[in-house]
């Protein structure tokens, strides 16, 4: 058995997610959402997929009586999660859902509710937690080679290039840099200390206001600090290419990846050597590895649920509220951000 996905949004990322799948043992498209007739022509021809698993943007309600399906692959511009993932969990469907999950934190917790009410899982497409190089290190955190973890380091970033993308729109994007990229240090400083950040502060910086125009932010440093008295000081960015960096640093030891984050392969040492693992395609180890938590119930060692998509979503509201005032914003959600 394996987990029938339907793709929605055939885009850039929703291609490198299909030819991926391709190799997947437990997981394989089985349908598609898409409002572009021509689009899903293509699509059908290369992935098999019968008229009766088409679906477009009005009609897809209608997968709830599709046995053909199982799950859906939420692969559209950021803003239309949260109304996506709420139609979805309505049909009976899992949700797999790219990042960010949503463009707030009350997005993101309606939409953890609304999966929890349905009974379905929600799942974010964080395909680091399940790239083996990222696994040793956090298993070397784990058994204590760093010592005590103290300072993590996340640099992410790249040139965004034609301005009239939906990247560029606030209302498709929720934001800049920071949603799109900056996301990834913003979630890499939770799972390379294993902590839960108690407050945060960030501040924005514009070289091009003409190219990034308000509610798009360019450059956000931001830094957080963790009960354990570790602390993050993370860049964001959308004005530099290969900026894709994670270091960590304990009393005894360290790590550092570059490229961190990267479609791969990723590389990277420790006090103790290279990491050695392969590359092998991030989106096929993802959606086999999400199948065996949707279908098997196993338990990913970094969390991809949508409770772990919330926590980011928490920290990216305080960085935006942080730049905005100037201050440093105290997390005191007990109900999102268990300790
Ligand atoms: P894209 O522009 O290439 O694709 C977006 C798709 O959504 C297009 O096919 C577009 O037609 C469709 N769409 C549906 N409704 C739309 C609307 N109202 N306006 C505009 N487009 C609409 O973008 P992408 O790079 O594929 O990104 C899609 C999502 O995937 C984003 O949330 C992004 O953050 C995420 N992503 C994740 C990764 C990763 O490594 N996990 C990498 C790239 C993108």
């Amino acid at each position: 058995t394996y987990l029938r996905v339907a793709i929605m949004g055939l885009g850039s990322y929703a291609s490198r997610v299909a030819e991926a799948m391709q190799s997947c043992k437990k997981a394989k498209i089985t349908g598609l959402i898409s409002g572009t007739p021509s689009k899903l022509k293509t699509w059908q021809a290369k992935y098999n997929v019968p008229d009766r698993n088409c679906y477009n943007y009005e009609n897809f309600d209608a997968i709830k009586n599709n046995p053909d399906i199982d799950a859906v692959y939420i692969i559209t511009p950021n803003a239309l999660h949260h109304p996506q993932t709420l139609r979805v969990a309505a049909a009976g469907k899992h949700v797999i859902c790219e990042k960010p999950m949503a463009i707030n934190a009350k997005e993101a917790l309606e939409m953890v509710d609304a999966c929890k009410k349905a009974g379905v899982k929600l799942l974010v497409g964080y395909r680091m937690h399940f790239e083996a190089n990222t696994l040793d290190i956090i298993r070397m955190r784990k058994e204590g080679a760093f010592g005590k973890p103290l300072f993590f380091q996340g640099l992410s970033g790249f040139i965004i290039g034609n301005p009239n993308q939906w990247r560029m729109n606030p209302a498709l994007s929720g934001g800049g840099a920071m949603m799109d990229i900056g996301i990834y240090s913003v979630n890499g400083a939770r799972y390379m200390l294993g902590e839960e950040p108690l407050w945060v502060t960030a501040q924005e910086t514009k070289t091009d206001p003409q190219k990034f125009k308000p509610g798009i932010d360019e450059t956000i440093q931001f830094q957080f600090g963790f009960p354990s008295g570790a602390v993050a000081s993370c860049l964001s960015t959308y004005a530099m290419n290969y900026l894709d960096r994670f270091f960590l640093n304990g009393d005894k030891g360290f790590a550092e990846m570059m490229p961190s984050t990267g479609y791969g392969p990723i590389k990277g040492r420790t006090h103790r050597g290279e990491l050695s693992h392969p590359h092998i395609t991030h989106q096929t180890t993802q959606m086999d590895e999400m199948a065996g938590i949707i279908l098997e119930g196993r338990k990913p060692v970094v969390p991809v649920d949508g409770e772990e998509g919330l926590k980011d979503m928490v920290l990216i509201d305080a960085i935006y509220e942080a730049v905005k005032t100037g201050r440093k914003i105290n997390l005191t959600l007990p109900r999102i951000l268990p300790v």
